[in-house]
């Protein structure tokens, strides 16, 4: 057989899918990769908390990015402001949960929005992990992609999308001997959990 089944619940309902090529792209806290057979933990020191807010009404250069790297900010990681438009920007920090004081990415991105940017509105706020480290030693398997925040390690600017290492594997072509991983996959089911 040279294709995967992949169960999706979609609204309730549920639908089974065959692809000879199943790519993973379920963030983070991928399953998709564990599925497939892959390694896909990661050690804490690998990985940033990180926390964000959208603040208005503050004063910067909206032509410029600012990164500011201090532990007394953000252990191990680095706070930041991009732009959205004038007086508007994410303001955020990551940090190494293992090299604070005990405080969580939230507490250290109050304290420095209340030094900096004491007048802001708070519009919008996003919490998760970022893996910053090249931790995961393989990302394919047989069929099998995972991409983007689960399969890599982030390069974190501009508020873009991740980049993602380029892992040329043999995704599209089943290797021999590889009953058993494809066993485990077809058992697998992936969930909609909006
Ligand atoms: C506060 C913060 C700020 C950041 N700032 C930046 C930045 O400035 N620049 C930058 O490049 N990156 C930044 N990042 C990192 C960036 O968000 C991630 O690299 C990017 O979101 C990874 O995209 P992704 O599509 O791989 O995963 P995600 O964006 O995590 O998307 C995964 C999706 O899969 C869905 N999903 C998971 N499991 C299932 C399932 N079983 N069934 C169905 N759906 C599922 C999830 O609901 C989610 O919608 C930031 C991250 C955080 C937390």
């Amino acid at each position: 057989m040279d294709s995967w089944h992949v169960r999706v619940k979609e609204r309730g309902k549920d639908e089974l899918y065959r692809a000879r090529i199943v790519i993973g792209a379920d963030g983070v806290e991928t399953m998709v990769g564990r599925w497939a057979g892959l390694d896909t933990r990661v050690p804490a020191r690998d990985m940033e908390s990180c926390a964000q807010y959208v603040l208005q009404g503050i004063n910067f250069n909206p032509d410029a990015i600012y990164l500011q790297f201090s532990n007394a900010i953000a252990p191990g990681g680095y706070a930041w402001i991009f732009p959205k438009a004038v007086g508007v920007a994410n303001v955020g920090l990551g940090l190494v949960a293992l090299k604070t004081n005990g405080r969580n990415a939230r507490e250290y991105l109050d304290a420095w929005i209340a030094r900096r940017f004491p007048n802001a509105a708070r519009t919008g706020y996003t919490v998760g992990g970022v893996i910053v480290h090249t931790t995961i030693k393989q990302t394919y398997a047989d069929g099998v992609m995972i991409a983007g925040g689960c399969g890599a390690y982030d390069q974190s600017t501009l508020g873009g999308r991740d980049r993602q290492r380029d892992e040329g594997g043999p995704a599209g072509r089943p290797r021999r001997g590889s009953r058993d991983l494809r066993r485990r996959h077809e058992r697998a089911a992936l969930v909609d959990v909006s």
